[in-house]
């Protein structure tokens, strides 16, 4: 049984039967339709670019071909540990010999006045970016509240289709919880060379709208009042362990597993984004918000249910698109203490290696696609990496790097 029919659900179904389990699957989910991806949604969705059908992760025949269970727009609100049962909303009982939670995340709600206004939108579900871009067909004054990734790839797709747009980030710096200083600033940069207003260190205190309550203007700390008839926030999101909590299981900050994706109850598990486990990437536990690890989690999880034995953990990736910048991140680089550029910014091809201490955690890279893929093979051999005075030498390149033979 998989609670939540989101990217690491729909994933952990298909890897159970990938994997030759033959017992029933049953996918329940909150949502109407077939599990879709969310990528798109900040993306080309928003502009017309992607149709719904087009999000789909499988068509919807895989399900009914591979004996997987739907059961949409019915959430599960109760886990019976001792007895095995979930029940949903609807009042249906379903029982389960192992439970697998995927209930993914919810956008943080926007503390400010005025957040109730209409135009003022969140982004995480396909009815969510529905609105949005319905919104935007005809907004002249976008603003986002948060230079996180959802926020910047709003901005960068606003912008293409013609609105004027403005960012605001309470932080010093765009995207810092995921970016070292150097791609904050590039990005900062680039999203200026496009036309936004890009605004750091700065807060919206209220929104205000217009006699019918569509919003129209957002105050800004300092008196500052900037139009807006479209507000998209990307605050981030806080991961949906209620169900998990209510049922007793161990949770902070996302459903606490093992390295198995065992929770605290041997019969229950949870996959990708509300699930916060160890990571030999990383020290203490983690969670991560992307599309590598659902579909990690995924095939995990479905290994261990089998009784096989899981593969290795993957070094974690994510990516995202803004204008014609791909954006490719290899390793966990929080925490990092050094950094090294390698390529030409100006250029918009360049890659940030990231160090703690002498030792290469991650890269980010903008662009430069070889870079990523070397850093992930680098990272799984676990071979020393550049160390960072190789890697400010100008004209470093680390895919050869790679290729030269490096002791274990
Ligand atoms: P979700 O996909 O959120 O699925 C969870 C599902 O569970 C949802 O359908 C939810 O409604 C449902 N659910 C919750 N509670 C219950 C319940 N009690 N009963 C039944 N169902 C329940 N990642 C990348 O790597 N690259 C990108 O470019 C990228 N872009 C993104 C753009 C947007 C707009 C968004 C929102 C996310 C993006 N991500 C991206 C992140 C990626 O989509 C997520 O990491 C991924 O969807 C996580 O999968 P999940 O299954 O854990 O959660």
């Amino acid at each position: 049984m998989i609670v939540g029919a989101g990217q690491a659900g729909a994933e952990t179904a298909a890897a159970l039967r990938d994997r030759g389990f033959t017992g029933p699957v049953t996918l329940v989910g909150d949502e109407p339709g077939p599990p879709y991806g969310r990528p798109p949604l900040s993306k080309d969705y928003l502009t017309g670019g992607v149709e719904p059908g087009g999000l789909a992760l499988r068509p919807p025949s895989y399900y009914r071909d591979h004996g997987i269970t739907l059961t949409g727009r019915d959430p599960a609100v109760e886990i019976d540990r001792d007895g095995q049962r979930l029940t949903l909303a609807s009042g249906r009982e379903l029982p389960y010999a192992a439970l697998v939670l995927a209930t993914g995340a919810r956008p943080r709600p926007l503390p400010v006045p005025g957040a109730g206004l209409a135009g003022v939108l969140a982004l995480r579900s396909l009815e969510d970016a529905t609105a949005i871009r319905d919104r935007l067909a005809d907004a002249r004054d976008v603003l986002v509240i948060g230079g996180g990734f959802i926020g910047l790839e709003v901005a960068a797709t606003a912008r293409r289709s013609g609105a004027r747009v403005t960012v605001v980030e309470a932080g010093p710096r765009l995207m810092a919880r995921a970016v070292s200083a150097p791609m904050s600033a590039f990005l900062a940069g680039h999203h200026r060379e496009q036309g936004v207003r890009v605004l750091l260190g700065r807060e919206v205190t209220a929104l205000r709208g217009d006699a019918a309550g569509r919003c129209r203007v957002a105050e800004l700390d300092g008196g500052e009042r900037v139009p807006a008839d479209l507000v998209v926030a990307g605050i981030g999101v806080l991961p949906n362990c209620s169900l998990a909590a209510a049922a007793g299981l161990a949770v902070g900050d996302g459903v606490l597993v093992d390295d198995r994706l065992r929770t605290s109850d041997r019969a229950v598990y949870a996959v990708g984004d509300c699930a916060r486990f160890p990571s030999p990437y990383a020290p203490g536990r983690l969670r991560l918000e992307s599309v590598r690890n659902a579909v990690e989690h995924a095939r995990r999880v479905a290994a261990v249910l089998c009784g096989d034995t899981p593969p290795p953990a993957a070094v974690p990736w994510f990516w995202s698109e803004q204008y014609a910048l791909r954006l490719q991140i290899a390793g966990i680089t929080q925490g990092h203490d050094r950094t090294a550029v390698a390529g030409d910014p100006a250029a918009g091809r360049f890659s940030v290696l990231c160090f703690r201490g002498e030792r290469l955690v991650g890269t980010e890279s903008v662009n430069r696609p070889a870079d990523h893929m070397a850093t992930r093979r680098l990272l799984e051999s676990g071979a020393p990496g550049p160390a960072p005075a190789d890697a400010e030498r100008p004209g470093f390149d680390l895919k050869a790097f790679t290729r030269s033979p490096q002791p274990v």
